[in-house]
């Protein structure tokens, strides 16, 4: 099979950490091109803008977007009028309605549009799915609690309009939700913390409701020092085995039912979302989800806002 030849724009942390090892691991993949304002790597085309690059002699049949998500939209419309498919780091976009833009784009040319969601492929989370999906759901608890000196240290576009703030995390916490939770879920109440020297969000507090009744309460925390929390809660109801707790940890990395360990695995979600990729291209396939996005923006539309202390890196 002849590989897709691929150009990665964007050289920062998620491109260097997962899309890099990902890439050269899956022989569906060609490295072709790197696309950055200020970084290159060896043995590989550079182009300063994707222009030089579509408009250079180089081939490349698909691109992958790891910049931050405001200029995303402008180089996946330049990528799929050029032809090219195009893999969407999380969020997709900084608004839903350019990536509606995007989806028929795409469609209109037989492109493939990858919304990638890279928690999805945690080990735990396809798991979870299967054991909920016949259980009564009684109420749902989400914790997603960093340091954000920590893990964004200079990224000073997630405090930015569209950066997300706390958000560019907890999103992730919302992209397992709406995959793993058996009825759809929408928000009823918000409060966004928001310190006075920036855009976006540093805490949030969202309270759902799925649409059986059942509470769902999100706390996203950009301050947490000392252990980490990434983890979902979920409380089922049954009159044959009484109530029980599913609870996903690290991310979506470990699965506990009553606290006991029922897998974890090896970290293989950019692996997941290379996969997912290659079927789609060879399908001739799209897949756009913007559900967790759309939660964040619900969010933004209906949060009550807090100014908090003003946050210095
Ligand atoms: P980052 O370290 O700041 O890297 C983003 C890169 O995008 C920069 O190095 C820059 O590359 C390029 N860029 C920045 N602003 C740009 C602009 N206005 N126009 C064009 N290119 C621009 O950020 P990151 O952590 O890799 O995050 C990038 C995306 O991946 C975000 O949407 C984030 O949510 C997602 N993500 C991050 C992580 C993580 O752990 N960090 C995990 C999963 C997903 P050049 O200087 O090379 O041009």
């Amino acid at each position: 099979m002849t590989p897709i030849r691929l150009a990665l724009v964007g050289l920062g942390k998620i491109a260097r950490d997962q899309h890099l090892p990902a890439i050269a691991a899956d022989d569906r993949f060609e490295l072709v091109a790197i696309v950055s304002r200020n970084a290159d790597l060896d043995g590989v085309a550079h182009f300063t803008t994707l222009a030089d690059l579509l408009a250079s002699d180089v081939a490349v049949d698909a691109v992958a977007l790891c910049t931050p998500p405001q200029p995303r939209h402008a180089l996946a419309h330049q990528a799929l009028a050029a032809g090219k498919h195009v893999m969407l780091e999380k969020p997709p976009g900084a608004t839903l309605s350019e990536i509606e833009d995007l989806r028929q784009a795409a469609a209109e040319r037989g492109l493939t549009l990858q919304t990638t969601w890279h928690s999805r492929y945690a080990q735990g989370v396809a798991p979870a799915r299967e054991w909920l999906a016949d259980k009564s759901i009684k109420s749902v608890r989400i914790d997603w609690r960093e340091d954000v000196r920590v893990w964004h240290p200079g990224q000073d576009w997630i405090w930015e309009p569209g950066g997300l703030g706390v958000f560019d995390p907890g999103i992730n916490a919302l992209s397992i939700a709406t995959a793993i939770l058996p009825r759809p879920f929408f928000l009823t109440a918000a409060t966004l913390h928001v310190p006075e020297n920036r855009q976006s969000p540093i805490q949030a507090e969202l309270d759902f409701l799925d649409v059986a009744g059942a509470p769902i309460r999100a706390e996203f925390d950009f301050l947490q020092t000392g252990p980490q929390s990434w983890d979902i809660a979920v409380e089922v109801e049954s009159e044959d085995t009484g109530n029980k707790v599913l609870k996903l940890s690290h991310g979506g990395a470990k699965l506990w039912v009553d606290d006991v360990l029922l897998r974890e695995g090896p970290d293989g979600e950019y692996a997941g979302l290379y996969d997912a990729f290659a079927r789609l291209v060879a399908g001739k396939a799209s897949d756009v989800d913007v559900s967790p996005l759309r939660h964040v923006a619900d969010a933004f539309l209906l949060g009550r806002r807090v100014v908090a202390p003003a946050f210095i890196e």
